[in-house]
This record gives C-alpha cells, structure tokens and sequence, in this order.
C-alpha cells in the first residue's frame, strides 16, 4: 500500500515537469521516468549485481579495442542524456553474440552484441541503438517495469526477495538468471516508443542524424522479412508506427542538421575487427535465462550396443544416433539445448564418436596424434574450448586409452567440462566425451566413470 501512494506522488511530478519543459524546450517531446518505487542508487545496486552475473553468462568478445571504442561512442552520448541529475556509473560491453540485440540494466549497465555492430551500416545507427538503451537507463524502464509488477503484486513475492534480508544476490542466484526473472528487461511498448523518442533526442543532441534510428529498424524490418524477427524485437517488442514516430521527433526537433554525423573510420575498423571475431555458439535462445538442471542420473541401467562396443547408461537418459558418422549420444532429459540457431548443442550427457585413424592398439604415437586431431576438430566447432589436462593414460576395458580434459562454454550459461577418452581400434579412434557444466561435474563425474566401465569392445 505505502507503493500506490508513493506512485500517486510521482505519477503527479512529471506532469508538472510537462508543462514546465514545454515552455523552456521549444517543440521536443518532453520525457520523464515514470512511476518508480526504487530509488536511482537501488538501480545502481540491482544493476550492478545483475550485471555481474550477466558477465559471467555471456561471451565476452574479449576485444579491447571494441569495447573502448563502445564505452567512447557511449560516452559521447550519456554526455546528451538527461538523468534528473543521477550519476550513473555507465559501463558498456561487447558481447560475442551473432544475435542482432542490445539491453541495459538498471543503472546504466549496457551490453551489445557483435550482431547489433555488424547490423549497423554506420556509426549513426550503432548509435542509435546506444542511445535507445541508454534512455532506458535514465527512463528507468527497468525498475519502472518492476514497480508496477509489484504494485499489481505479480511480483511481489520476487521483489520482496530483492529487498529484504537475503537482498538481491539471493534472488539472481534463485533463478540463475541476471534478468531477475527477466522482469527487469521486459519493457512494454510504450516504454520502447519512449526510448526511441529520447534516443532520437540524445543523436540528434549529439551531432548524429536522427533518422538513423528508423533507418536501423527498417532494416531490422527489412531484413527479417519472412524470417524470424530478430532478437531485438524480443526484447524490446516493436511499438506501432515505430519508425513514424521517430521522423515526427526529427521533425520537432528541427530536421536534420547540416552536419550531422553519419559515419566514422573508427565504426568502419570496429565493424571489421567485430567480423572476424570467432563465432561462439549461443548459449540459450532468447534472454538468457535459468536453465533447469536435468533430474539426477538414474542408478537403473539400460544396454546399447554399436558394432565395435557395447556399453551401459543411466535408463533415465535418452539415446540420440548421429544419422551421420555412426556417432551417438547419450544425454538425460533437458541436457541437449538449443543453441539459439535452431541446432542442438549438449550441456549435460555423453557424446561417443569414431575418428578415421591407423594405427596398432598399443601405438601410443598413433594414439596421441589421432586424439590430438579429434581434439582440434572438436575446437573447430567449439572456439571457446581449451585443453585443461592431457596425456594421461588409462585402461578401458583392458585397452589403452588416453584421458584429456578440456573447457568450453557450456549451452547452460558458464563454463563446462569436457572429459575426452580415447582408445585406438581397428575401426579408428574411439573417443568418448563426458559433458557437464562445471559447477555439476562433481554430481556427473561418478556417473561418467561408471558408464565408462561398462564398455566392452568387439573381440
Ligand atoms: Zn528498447
């Protein structure tokens, strides 16, 4: 209750300011946050700590060059931002993601993906995107979402977790997620109509053509025709007569100046080192969110049985057979994701293959260089993975085998490991790998290894 009357409060502030900017403004649409039960410190504070935990979830596109270049492009702009006065500690990230999408948290926390570069055809448009999430920072769209869940009490029971004694830290690690459950993020259309309103200000205010803003969704637009939208419009849905509404902004705010700015060498060497960044298979679809973790492996076991071997897994987990190479994988309820691009990936589970190579059982040349080459090939698909121990020699079934352990982003979100077991047999290198993100390896290690003793080879 003590909410709805604080609500009432502010709700009659940006009123006043209304008539107040409209004097002193000429003929731009005056914009204020709306109804907030959070302070702009709290933003900061639940922003900060959601962005930490996205830091940790998402590829960074670990390119030093790009993110200074971001952080001097947002800069410029947060420079023509109007904030009522707060000081926002502006950060802004480059996110490996081919993905065309962008989001700010709360407190000024932005995170682009190299999709959202390689979209733009000129600096002006990559500042548009900019600027339309930065107006969601000092709109407060975020907490102004979560304020009216709460006050409709939809979100009550969340939000009560953010403030109350186990503060928000418990509540991110809840769910996983540093969307907060994805309240922060999820703006309606009039928030996005807003933020393209003040975007459009903020370029024009900057030196930029205005009209890059439209230019940027109609190709947006243009570009998924037919197709999926694209994530952006996900995540911040398309309010009607988008673009209309920006060029009616450009109008108020004079046309485009003389000299606007549209492009820059800068964008151009940016855009080119975004491009051949290495890709990073996306993790989970959409705004990345708790990914449940299957239900633990079953003690029951069930028999599968190829031509060179047979072994036994756990009965809860499901059978899926390459229908290319022979390969097969084993992986229990919820451990194939999708990876975003409608491919499977796995997050949890064992993937066992057979790689051509020669060579006698006992040749531990052959087997080494052989694991080495499905090694790499692995790599290959996987940029992000890197070899964490290797050349240590076992025994499977009788046979010598080689173990390597390697990281790789995980489909889950993090990190995960991946135990590689080879052995050399007449029909090529057998190799079995062991997936689990790191953090639930322990509760898969013993699982793996007793999978791995089932194994017999074909005599
Ligand atoms: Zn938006």
């Amino acid at each position: 209750m003590a909410i709805a009357r604080r609500g009432l409060v502010v709700a009659l502030f940006p009123s006043l300011c209304l008539v107040f900017a409209s004097q002193v403004l000429a003929q731009r649409t005056p914009l204020k946050p709306g109804l907030n039960s959070f302070t702009p410190q709290e933003d900061i504070t639940l922003g900060k700590r959601a962005a930490t935990d996205a830091e940790k979830q998402l590829p960074p596109c670990n390119a030093p060059k790009v993110d200074a270049y971001l952080t001097q492009l947002g800069t410029r702009l947060t420079q023509k931002l109007s904030t009522g006065g707060v000081q926002y500690p502006f950060e802004f990230h480059c996110v490996n993601d081919k993905a065309i999408n962008a989001f700010a948290l709360p407190g000024g926390y932005v995170f682009v993906n190299r999709g959202a570069i390689e979209a733009a055809d000129n600096e002006a448009q990559l500042a548009a995107v900019l600027a339309h999430e930065l107006s969601h920072v000092a709109l407060r769209h975020g907490t102004n979402q979560a304020t009216k869940a709460m006050v409709a009490e939809t979100g009550l029971g969340i939000f009560g977790a953010v403030f109350g004694d186990s503060a928000g830290g418990a509540l991110l690690t809840t769910l996983g997620n540093f969307t907060a459950g994805g309240v922060l993020l999820r703006y309606s259309r009039t928030a996005e109509s807003q933020a393209d309103v003040m975007g459009t200000q903020v370029l024009y205010d900057a030196g930029y053509d205005p009209r890059a803003m439209a230019q940027f969704f109609e190709k947006l637009e243009a570009d998924s025709k037919g197709k999926n939208p694209p994530e952006f419009f996900s995540d911040h849905p398309n309010p009607e007569h988008r673009v209309g509404r920006v060029d009616e902004e450009v109008e108020k705010l004079g046309g485009v100046p003389p000299h606007a700015k549209r492009d820059s060498a800068e964008f151009e060497a940016t855009k080119r080192e975004v491009l051949a960044l290495p890709v990073v298979k996306k993790t989970v679809p959409g705004v990345p969110g708790a990914v449940p973790a299957p239900p633990p492996p079953s003690r029951s076991l069930a028999e599968y049985q190829a031509s060179a071997y047979a072994l036994k897994y756990p009965n809860n987990w499901k059978k899926y057979l390459d229908s290319e190479g022979g390969g097969v994988s084993f992986a229990p309820e919820g451990g194939i994701l999708d990876d975003g691009s409608g491919h499977s990936a796995l997050a949890y589970g064992l993937i066992i293959g057979v790689a051509q190579a020669k060579g006698d059982a006992n040749d531990e040349h052959a087997l080494i260089s052989a694991t080495n080459q499905v090694i790499q090939d692995l790599q290959k698909s996987n940029p992000g993975m890197k070899i964490t121990r290797q050349g240590e020699h076992l025994r499977l079934n009788g046979q010598p085998g080689l173990s390597t352990y390697l990281s790789n982003l995980s489909p889950a979100g993090g990190q995960e490991t991946d135990w590689v077991v080879s052995v050399l047999r007449p029909e090529g290198l057998v190799y079995f790998v062991c997936v689990a993100p790191q953090s639930a390896y322990d509760n898969y290690d013993k699982t793996f290894s007793s999978i791995l003793d089932t194994v017999r080879f074909a005599k």
